[in-house]
């Protein structure tokens, strides 16, 4: 029997799992992968994860193995560009990192597997209920490995699936398939004029939505882009295609070689509408929904969700008390922490469905240093908002008038 089984050993797994394990937790992580193994992204890593992760003491490997940005440009769809240096607020790193998700999440796993964690590669779970022995009820997980059945037990289960819904719609913790977004990406070698710049691009890019070019080494790129309107027809490949060969992307990418195919996914962003719990179980990053509604970023979610999980886990098994209103705690927690921006993020989205107000906006960040700063901060997950949202206020704290 395990104190927790966490299910998935992406960011949000192993984080959890470390974050346990360091405080003598006996803990499980289960994935149905074999690691390293690739997870499709942008694998940009904004100043809320780098936070994290120095807490996790890997920034300084990431550093060697990534690549360090320091700046931040924004194209509009008239090809009209601003630019600033990253500087957070809330004793946020002034610097983001790129590193290739084969690279990272292995790290992060072995980090986990360092503090503690027992880790079990190509277990896929299919099932998880409580159950109670000689009156001590717990989680039975039930899965297979290498063609054969298998079976965990623990008293609490973390899970940490990802966007991969089919576990938390078999144990009802999920009643119908959430809407996602899609995006898709590949890499880019031999690639000029690449510097210390994290670039989004709305020109060629479809709306809602942006291109990205985040660089992974002083000439290569992880190029994608996301499309965030809920469109169960929409292609990502599609939109990668037309991106990749729009005008300003042609300049940018002469003479660079793709290294390996495109690829999609779907990621949610529903975490505002979404569960946070079920019995005796406890939702971390995206399984969550824990996605920027604006950026599409999850990782820094899935990371702080992971710490945020592992301290009320901790308590739970300290005192015992699996009760709803204990489970409760930990969504009061995670809403008190993400409520505000993402309700934010998800207002700012809307707006940048329209060329024109996207244009208008980066012009007046051109004059306007303020502006150009919240705009960084804004798509790095910086809060820049903490009460009750409405559409007045969210258009003045982007202006910085509150
Ligand atoms: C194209 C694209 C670009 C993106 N770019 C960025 C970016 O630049 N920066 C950023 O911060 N975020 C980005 N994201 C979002 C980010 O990738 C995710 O939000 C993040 O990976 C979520 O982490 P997680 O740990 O919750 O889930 P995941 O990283 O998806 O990990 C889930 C794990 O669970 C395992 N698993 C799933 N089901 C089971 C099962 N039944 N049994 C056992 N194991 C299971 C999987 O094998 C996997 O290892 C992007 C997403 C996409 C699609």
């Amino acid at each position: 029997m395990y104190d927790v089984a966490i299910i998935g050993a992406g960011p949000a797994g192993s984080a959890t799992a470390h974050y346990l394990a360091q405080r003598g937790v006996k803990v499980l992580l289960l994935d149905k992968a074999d690691f390293p193994r690739d997870k499709t992204c942008g694998d940009g890593l904004t100043p809320r994860a780098v936070s994290v992760l120095h807490d996790m003491g890997l920034v300084e490997d990431l550093r060697r193995i990534g690549h360090v940005i320091r700046r931040f440009e924004v194209f509009a769809p008239n090809h009209r560009s601003t630019a600033d240096t990253i500087a957070m607020s809330n004793d946020l790193p002034d610097f983001a990192l790129v590193v290739p998700r084969l690279k990272l999440d292995d790290l992060l796993l072995r980090r986990a597997i360092r503090s503690g964690a027992r880790f079990e590669p190509r277990a896929h779970v299919s099932a998880m209920r409580v159950e109670a022995s000689n009156g001590a009820p717990h989680v039975e997980i039930a899965g297979e490995r290498d063609g054969r059945r298998v079976a965990f037990r623990a008293r609490l289960a973390v899970i940490a699936t990802g966007a991969n819904t089919g576990l938390l719609l078999r144990a009802g913790i999920l009643r119908a398939q959430p809407r996602v977004i899609v995006a898709a990406r590949a890499y880019f070698e031999n690639v000029r004029e690449l510097t210390d710049v994290w670039m989004l691009r709305f020109d060629g890019a479809p709306l809602p939505g942006y291109g990205w070019v985040f660089p992974i080494a002083s000439d290569a790129a992880n190029v994608g882009v996301g499309y965030f309107r809920h469109d169960r027809t929409a292609s990502a490949l599609g939109f990668f295609e037309s991106f990749r060969r729009s005008p300003a992307m042609r300049r940018l990418l002469e003479g660079a070689t793709q290294a390996g195919p495109a690829r999609g996914y779907p990621l949610r962003e529903d975490f505002l509408t979404s569960p946070t719990f079920g019995e005796r179980a406890l939702l971390v990053g995206e399984a969550a929904g824990l996605v920027n509604p604006l950026t599409g970023e999850g990782i820094d979610y899935a990371l702080e969700s992971g710490r945020i999980a592992a301290e009320h886990a901790f308590a739970m098994l300290a005192q015992d008390d699996f009760t709803p209103q204990r489970l409760a705690a930990y969504d009061q927690a995670l809403r008190e922490r993400f409520q505000a921006l993402f309700e934010f993020c998800a207002w700012v989205r809307r707006w940048c469905a329209h060329p024109a107000a996207l244009n208008a906006l980066v012009a007046l960040a051109n004059r306007r240093h303020d502006l150009r700063r919240k705009l960084t901060q804004v798509v790095l997950g910086g809060a820049p908002v903490r009460r009750k949202l409405t559409a007045g206020r969210a258009l003045r704290a982007l202006l910085g008038w509150g």
